[in-house]
């Protein structure tokens, strides 16, 4: 039996959106395991609280049982994290029968704990350049309007418009800020059928947070709104491959060609493509027009993981390697952007199987990112992952220990192609 009154406690969201505490119910995660002072931090700023509708929130009782809060007091409360955090547990809840999936986001383990709100998670950047208090929204709705207005037939920033006022993307908001890094979407296509994809979704229950590109911008669209943000904005970046959009490669030549135009107007900032990396042979043509950097997506370095999750069409998880290897061949300053989801990418086998990769392709940042899903959504789609959960903490240990010269964080970092690996170590270790 245990009545630890100085263990974290159940919270949730009460009928009315308050916040209730059950001191009584000592605070559990997914896979219900105690959450223990150690695996919290206090609510990071930042942190969105999201109820999850139809969800009983759940804790162990003084006999160690699971039991469940009444659904007359209210529903399950998750967190969701600011980029600069990575989550460590995924929530407990109970599913009440007939419940919808939940809608596509980071999902975090949240408690509470003398009087004060935690989540289960780590800092492993620095979140500055991410938080919503970064992000004006009336400055920002002005400046949307004097672009819009001064450039009315450019449809990337009608389309980044709509993605920075109604989705509140930090990267199409900066393209109107003119600073750090700005998004550049190119494709309505995709060659992967991703199981969590935040653009477009397949299956009648699960519906996409972000409506897709629909068309292909024009070689002057995209050079335009490149050269203003490489120009003007500090620690600039452009970056091809958004959330709003299919896979970039699908357009490759028209990437080609604005490199080698952009480049031919300036020499400023870092142009990055975020990528499944899909095609080693299109991506060298981007690297030799003068690409920086690369951030390829994965959610594992296993290819039974990959191809469950990821579901690609007409490539494989070698080229995605091959990709990367090549980059680091053509100077180009890599990272991956290693989807995070608890209990399946700190599993022994993936771990083991992560570092290999790491050590192979000469990767050379680490980006971890929550992954935006309902933990029942994805795993019923995955293999079963192998080896037992050693904790996302054990995880970011291990690459510390076993590949030091790769760099740890959250997001993509300005570079240089010329200095790529000077500027790289300026990184967060
Ligand atoms: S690669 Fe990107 S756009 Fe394509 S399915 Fe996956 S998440 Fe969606």
């Amino acid at each position: 039996m245990s009545n630890d009154q100085s263990a974290p406690y159940v919270i949730y969201s009460t009928q009315t959106g308050e916040i209730g505490e059950h001191r009584h119910l000592r605070a559990i995660d997914f896979t219900g395991v105690p959450l223990s002072p150690a695996d919290l931090i206090p609510l990071p700023e930042g942190t969105t609280l999201s109820m999850l509708p139809q969800r009983l929130a759940v804790g162990l009782n003084v006999a160690d049982q699971r039991t469940a809060v009444s659904s007359t007091r209210g529903w399950a409360l998750a967190g969701l994290l600011p980029i600069g955090y990575t989550r460590t547990h995924l929530p407990s809840y109970e599913k009440t029968p007939e419940t919808a999936p939940l809608p596509f986001f980071g999902y975090t383990a949240i408690a509470g704990w003398h009087g004060r709100l935690y989540a289960a998670a780590i800092r492993t950047d620095s979140p500055t350049h991410w938080l919503p208090s970064a992000y004006d929204h009336h400055r920002l709705e002005r400046l949307v309007r004097e672009r819009l207005t001064a450039e009315p037939e450019n449809r990337i920033l009608q389309q980044h418009a709509h993605c920075a006022l109604d989705y509140h993307c930090p990267t199409a908001s900066n393209i109107f800020l003119r600073r750090w890094e700005g998004a550049i979407a190119v494709s309505p296509g995709c060659n992967a059928r991703c199981v969590g994809c935040i653009s477009k979704q397949d299956e009648d229950n699960l519906v996409s947070p972000q409506d897709r590109l629909r068309f292909v911008p024009t070689m002057q669209e995209v050079v335009d709104v490149a050269v203003t943000h490489l120009e003007h904005a500090p620690d600039a970046i452009l970056s091809f491959g958004q959330g709003c959009e299919g896979e970039p490669l699908l357009q490759a030549r028209l990437i080609e060609q604005a490199i080698l135009q952009i480049r031919e107007r300036t020499a400023s900032g870092t142009l990055n493509i975020n990528t499944n990396a899909s095609n080693p042979r299109s991506l060298k043509r981007i690297y030799d027009a003068g690409l920086d950097s690369l951030r390829a997506s994965t959610i594992s370095a296993r290819r039974e993981t990959y191809d469950a999750y990821y579901r690609p069409i007409g490539y494989t998880f070698d080229d995605v390697k091959q990709s990367l290897i090549v980059a680091r061949e053509a100077g180009v300053y890599s990272s991956i952007n290693l989807l995070c989801f608890p209990g399946l990418i700190d599993c022994e086998d993936e771990i083991e199987a992560l570092v290999a990769f790491l050590r192979e392709t000469g990767v050379r940042l680490v980006q971890l990112r929550n992954l935006n899903i309902d933990p029942e959504v994805l795993l019923p789609r995955i293999p079963k992952p192998h080896g037992k959960p050693l904790g996302i903490r054990m995880l970011i240990d291990t690459l510390r220990r076993e590949v030091p010269e790769v760099a740890i964080g959250n997001f993509s970092r300005p570079v240089q192609r010329a200095s790529a690996h000077a500027q790289a170590d300026a990184a967060p270790r």
